[in-house]
């Protein structure tokens, strides 16, 4: 696939960048359903994980075990889910995702559809996910420092 075409590597879609080097960039996905939801994109267009050299893979891996740690220290959630695919978009990419027993789509994955819920449960879900918003500029400022020793 051409890179011309990707949304990961669009200039305009970078405005959630967290952190960056040379190798990979790691963003806020921006998704108000999950609170947290981190992205650890490889800059070059690649779009197996095999692409990358061993040294490579330890980095973004390396990356990926960051944001997961500082997550679950910061966001306290009950599970951590990391799915890489590439189907829409075949540039290599990890999510790392928070999970909540009160999520739109807890147990099943993220990307399944929304369970219904409850007036009661879509407002503790509502309160919760403005607590969870007022932690993201600590998670967010913490999650540059570990980066940073990568
Ligand atoms: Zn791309």
């Amino acid at each position: 696939m051409h890179s011309g075409n990707c949304p990961l590597c669009n200039p305009e879609n970078d405005h959630d960048v967290l952190w960056r080097n040379d190798k990979l960039r790691v963003i806020d996905a921006g998704e108000p359903d999950f609170p947290g939801f981190t992205r650890v994109i490889w800059n070059d267009h690649i779009a197996e994980m095999t692409d990358l050299d061993q040294q490579d893979r330890q980095s973004i891996m390396d990356a990926v075990w960051m944001v997961e740690s500082v997550m679950r220290h910061e966001l306290m959630p009950v599970k951590v889910n990391l799915a890489q695919f590439g189907n829409y978009v075949p540039h290599v990419h990890w999510h790392v995702i928070p999970r909540w027993p009160l999520d739109s789509r807890y147990p099943d994955a993220v990307w399944a559809p929304a369970r219904e819920r409850s007036f009661e449960q879509q407002l503790a879900w509502d309160v919760f996910r403005e607590q969870q918003d007022n932690l993201l500029t600590s998670y967010h400022a913490t999650l540059r420092d570990v980066l940073d020793t990568l």
